[in-house]
């Protein structure tokens, strides 16, 4: 066990720290409040080589694996980006280059990879549909051959980033779920082309990290090109769950990061703030709670490191994922509330960030895997009976 900081993870840090300092607080407010694309910052992401962190150097990539990933996304969070810093690089850096660098044939790897890395393509990922819900085997988007080409129709929920992305990996079922062997059998993934006829978006007005949309997708008689299918036919979901791990690693990483950075700028407070002739932060009923809460985040980074690193080596990192994606957001939740509670009435104020961080961590139970579904996992994984 080495626990010495690596030279190229310190220089992750170092960099992602001066792109947080550069895009801090107010501009993520002000973009918030505006609903609007942060371009400036995406941008930034490519000069610093973050969105090709997992691509190989044959197609400009950095080469690197999720552990570098997650540091870069948990400092960005934690510097002063809020959940922006992992949710501008989780979809097309994170889960669309791995699934195409995994799957993809050398085709799709020469035309989107390169592109990904330099920041010139976005993708979004279409998991979820409003009927199926957490149960994705139940998806009833379907895809059925006619010569060389497919024909997807069908709808899909929440899918960020696919009112202005380029590209939508899409979930989609090439044999319906009653007549496959296995309910895991069936399932396919497209690279869909967004501006291909008859796909139609829609957003859904939400709750926060309105600097992106999320939206209902339909698709009506879609054509797709059979050299668009994502790996094998019917054997997507193996593909999908690849790239799953990485989303819940890089969603435990912006947990941790969005609640340190909520405790640091409430320990600032504290040091500053007098009440009663003393700073409130000498009360421990102020100090404690954040105090608890940063202890577990700091556990929960460990237990996302050795998760990363699995995940890197190619090994089985399902338990461990779901491990420290569960305790990451129980931490981080902890963390913002009882940051936002030491400011007092100022926490309920936009101009302290507090407000609006409690608002996007809260994210973080629901999404990608909700809090229960995670702790499903777990509990199958330590010896209980399957629940679903
Ligand atoms: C802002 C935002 C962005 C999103 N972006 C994307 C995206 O880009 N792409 C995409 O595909 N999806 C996206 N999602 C969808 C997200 O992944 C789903 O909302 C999430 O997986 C939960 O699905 P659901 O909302 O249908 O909940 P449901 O499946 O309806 O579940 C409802 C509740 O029941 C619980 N529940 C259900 N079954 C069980 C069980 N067996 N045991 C215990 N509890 C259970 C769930 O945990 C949950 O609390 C996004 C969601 C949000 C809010």
């Amino acid at each position: 066990m080495n626990f010495s900081d690596d030279p190229t993870h310190s220089l992750i840090r170092s960099t992602a720290a001066k792109i947080a300092d550069q895009y801090g607080p107010a501009y993520w407010r002000e973009k918030e409040e505006q609903g609007e694309f942060a371009e400036g910052f995406w941008d930034e992401l490519a000069a610093a080589d973050f969105h090709g962190l997992l691509i190989p150097e044959e197609y400009e990539g950095a080469g690197m694996g999720m552990q570098e990933m997650g540091i870069a996304m948990e400092t960005l969070c934690a510097e002063g980006c809020g959940m922006a810093g992992t949710w501008y690089l989780v979809l097309t850096a994170g889960m669309a280059a791995v699934g195409i660098n995994k799957h993809g044939t050398e085709k799709q790897k020469e035309t989107y990879l390169p592109d990904i890395a330099r920041g010139k393509r976005n993708f979004s990922i279409g998991i979820t549909e409003a009927k199926a819900g957490t149960n994705t085997l139940n998806v009833g988007t379907h895809a059925e051959k006619d010569g060389d080409e497919y024909v997807i129709n069908g709808e899909k929920a929440w899918i960020t980033y696919s009112d202005r992305a380029d590209n939508m990996i899409l979930v989609s079922r090439t044999t319906p779920r009653e007549k496959a062997e296995k309910a895991t059998e069936g399932i396919s993934l497209f690279i869909l082309d967004m501006d291909d006829p008859g796909i139609d978006v829609s957003p859904i007005p939400k709750h926060a990290i309105n600097y992106s949309k999320s939206c209902e997708v339909f698709f009506d008689d879609v054509r797709v090109p059979e050299e668009n299918l994502l790996g094998e036919e019917d054997a997507g979901w193996w593909a999908l769950v690849d790239t799953l791990n990485p989303e819940r690693i890089g969603f435990s990483a912006a947990a941790t990061g969005i609640g340190k950075l909520a405790a640091h700028t409430a320990i600032d407070y504290a040091n500053e703030r007098e009440v009663f002739d003393a700073p409130i932060g000498t009360h421990q009923a102020v100090s404690f709670p954040i105090t608890k809460a940063y202890a577990q985040m700091e556990t929960a980074a460990l237990m996302r490191q050795k998760a990363a690193w699995l995940y890197d080596q190619g090994e089985d990192c399902g338990y461990e994922t779901n491990v420290a994606k569960a305790v990451a957001v129980e931490a981080g939740i902890e963390a913002v509330k009882q940051s936002m509670q030491a400011f007092g009435g100022w926490g309920y104020a936009k101009e302290y960030d507090l407000e609006r961080w409690w608002r996007e961590v809260n994210l973080t139970r629901l999404a990608p895997v909700t809090q229960q579904m995670a702790y499903n996992h777990i509990a199958h994984e330590i010896g209980f009976p399957r629940s679903y």
